[in-house]
């Protein structure tokens, strides 16, 4: 059993790393920000909560986002194992996976984290905006908002994880297969 944590800020390329390794690894893709556009999609209660948010550029708050993602466990209880994207985005968040995972007497092998200098960013965020849809990445100043509120709030979810040495930095920038092939190189040993 491996549950493995891709870190990084918008852009980085979490959903494409976390595809290519849950089929090499046989786990569980999870993405709170894909499940979130699935519940705004079905006009959930939820979804429309989280919309509001999401729409600003915002953080979904925790405890919403917490349930969601306990949830979206649950709908897997024979899993090999998670790949979870973009959860957990807060200190808080994190504390909750590790009750959680502890209950389960389970835990997380490691925390992957994309490394991606800022200007790249903006350039994939805008170019994933021509074909996604997605309305947060069409437009700058709310790519730029997501940055900040990654710097803001997020970043220092990479303490938690150094602090249990769990954290793994890994160069995000390259062709897709480069990359691929450094997180293998790390999650082979975890
Ligand atoms: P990206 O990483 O490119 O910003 P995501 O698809 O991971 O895109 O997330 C889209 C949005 O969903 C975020 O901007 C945020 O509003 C919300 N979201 C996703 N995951 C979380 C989380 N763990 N905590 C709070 N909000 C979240």
């Amino acid at each position: 059993m491996k549950n493995i944590l891709l870190f990084g800020p918008p852009g980085a390329g979490k959903g494409t790393q976390a595809g290519i390794l849950k089929d090499m690894y046989q786990l569980e893709h999870i993405s709170t920000g894909d499940a979130f556009r699935r519940h705004i999609k079905n006009e959930t209660k939820l979804g429309k909560k989280a919309k509001e948010y999401i729409d600003a550029g915002k953080l979904v708050p925790d405890d919403l986002t917490i349930d969601l993602l306990f949830h979206e466990l649950e709908k897997h209880p024979n899993a090999n194992g998670f790949i979870l994207d973009g959860f957990p985005r807060t200190v808080k968040q994190a504390e909750a996976l590790d009750e959680y995972m502890e209950k389960r007497n389970d835990d997380i092998d490691g925390m992957l984290a994309l490394e991606v200098p800022e200007d790249l960013l903006v350039e994939r965020i805008k170019n994933r905006g021509k074909t996604s849809g997605r309305c947060d990445d069409q437009d700058e100043e709310m790519i730029k908002r997501r940055l900040k509120v990654y710097h803001d709030k997020t970043e220092i979810v990479k303490n938690y994880y150094q602090k249990h040495n769990k954290y793994f930095g890994i160069d995000g920038v390259g062709t897709i297969e480069e990359i691929t092939a450094r997180l293998k190189e790390i999650v082979d040993k975890l």
